[in-house]
């Protein structure tokens, strides 16, 4: 594979004709070069973003509309090609990488049915004969930065929202998967989005944000990554005032209730813990499970979970390889101390490369007698690592899951209303699945508190995240 920018309405190669390879996490093969853009790429992305906005001010929300359905029907005309890219330069299994494609796709349709239904507000005034109006505005350009566990649905899930604003976006996808960005803008050119509105930037992450977070122009940053880059991001940020939204990271607990459905449990963990290799924000870390039913839900547990297979995504496998080395390490370091700190590893533990020198695998782990002195309690473990809980009582629960600096997801498994209310009231996380292992939906705002960032995406409230407010107060008559 050979990928180019997206600018200005065309594939081009970077003007300093510069490559990085992008390798295969499976086996550590180099999969092909990627277009690495020069300051000069990023400063033309800008100008031409600043042009097409411009223009579409005189679009009106129904053709934004009409864009986001092309896009939606191309993706899902498409759903097999953007699968294997997907899985070859990410690494996750085949069907995960499918179900990426469609859950990005219903963003699109949401979307395309939201941007015609943006509302402004008239409200009464204290004096007579004036007039108060609220009308909603786009922000103008938009710079949308991402990282490569969902190389296709976080960026789709922020353009999504940004185009049907009324926003022109520059996207920056991460450069351990920039494939599947450089197919879904072929699809962009395909659905023929005017020049400038979606654009594509690859290559050198901190020289590419410097130019777009030092320029007034942009007005929009809305990232998806580290809390450590996050933080960065918003520091920079400052110094031109632009609106900032930042989905960082989580450490999700997992809480079964001694009342909770042990079955339902069952397949909600297996998917909140092992979906695309337990690389995801919202991913389980933690398991709190009630005393009395620890036993029983463990054994469960692990009988399905020693069953999953581990290897190459692109065959029919439920686990693939963890991104790189350095992922690889941290879990390894997060197992070895909690053993050594007197944890019982009760499955898996210790993960292996590819034939001895290629990607890095490791197994579905289970760690039971997990204390908060140890790493896995409080770092995200981003792998297919549990850290296994008991608890007594509601309060002692709630008091263990909020113990984190984190607050993007929570899970919690009952069939007691008094335990529903207490539980998604007392949860301190900006989201909470009861019930299932699934959680995010495009109708509602996905985002999190603390440590995890601010701003959401989904609904009605990502759709605000991309729009100013303009306030009139008017005198209408002497
Ligand atoms: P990352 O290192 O922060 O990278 C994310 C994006 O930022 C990539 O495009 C990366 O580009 C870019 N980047 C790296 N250094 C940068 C810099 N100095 N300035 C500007 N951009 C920079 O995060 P990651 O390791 O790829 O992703 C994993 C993290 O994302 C986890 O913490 C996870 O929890 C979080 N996440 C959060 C959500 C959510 O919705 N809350 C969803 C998914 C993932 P390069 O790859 O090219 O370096």
């Amino acid at each position: 594979m050979h990928g180019q920018l997206y600018l200005n309405g065309q594939f081009v190669d970077a003007s300093s004709k510069e490559t990085f390879a992008v390798v295969n996490p499976y086996n550590l093969e180099e999969i092909g070069q990627q277009a690495k853009a020069s300051k000069e790429d990023v400063e033309f992305a800008i100008d031409s973003a600043e042009k097409a906005f411009k223009a579409s001010k005189e679009v009106m929300p129904h053709f934004r509309a009409k864009y986001l359905r092309a896009l939606h029907d191309l993706l899902l005309e498409n759903i097999d090609e953007m699968t294997e890219i997907m899985t070859l330069e990410q690494g996750k299994p085949l069907k995960d990488a499918k179900g990426e494609v469609r859950y990005a796709a219903s963003y699109l349709q949401w979307y395309a049915e939201e941007g015609i239904r943006i509302q402004g507000d008239s409200l009464p005034s204290v004096h007579k004969n004036y007039r108060i109006h609220i009308t909603k505005e786009p922000v103008g350009i938009a710079a949308l930065l991402t990282p490569w566990n969902f190389p296709l649905a976080m960026f789709v899930r922020k353009m999504a929202a940004a185009i049907a604003a009324g926003c022109v976006v520059i996207v920056k996808p991460s450069s351990q998967t920039p494939f599947t960005a450089v197919k879904f803008f072929e699809l962009v050119e395909k659905a023929k989005i005017p020049a400038g509105v979606c654009q594509l930037l690859t290559g050198d992450a901190g020289e590419i944000a410097d130019v777009l977070l030092a320029d007034k122009r942009v007005r929009k940053v809305s990232f998806t990554g580290s809390d450590a880059v996050g933080q960065e991001i918003a520091s920079k940020s400052a110094k031109t005032m632009k609106k900032v939204t930042l989905e960082l990271g989580g450490h999700a607990p997992f809480i079964l209730m001694e009342d909770a459905n042990l079955e339902r449990a069952l397949s909600g963990l297996m998917m909140a813990k092992f979906r695309n290799t337990g690389q995801a924000c919202i991913a389980a870390n933690r398991l709190y499970v009630h005393h009395s039913i620890k036993d029983k839900f463990l054994e469960m547990f692990i009988e399905k979970a020693k069953d999953l297979k581990l290897g190459n995504g692109m065959e029919k496998v439920d686990i693939g390889p963890v991104i790189n080395k350095a992922s690889f390490d941290k879990l390894q370091a997060q197992v070895d101390d909690a053993v050594a700190k007197g944890a019982v590893c009760l499955l898996g533990g210790k993960g292996e490369r590819v034939n001895g020198d290629g990607g890095y695998l490791f197994p579905p782990t289970v760690l039971d007698n997990v204390t908060t002195e140890m790493k896995i309690a409080y770092e995200e473990s981003f792998g297919p690592v549990l850290a296994v809980f008991t608890f007594d009582t509601v309060d002692e629960v709630l008091e263990m899951a909020n113990d984190t600096e984190y607050g993007l997801a929570a899970y919690a498994f009952t069939e007691s209303l008094e335990y529903y209310t207490l539980l998604t009231e007392g949860l301190e996380f900006g989201m909470v699945a009861v019930n299932t292992g699934a959680l995010s939906v495009p109708q509602g705002p996905f985002g999190g508190i603390k440590m995890s960032g601010y701003g959401s995406e989904g609904g009605t409230y990502g759709i605000n995240e991309f729009l100013k407010y303009k306030m009139v107060n008017a005198r209408v008559k002497a």
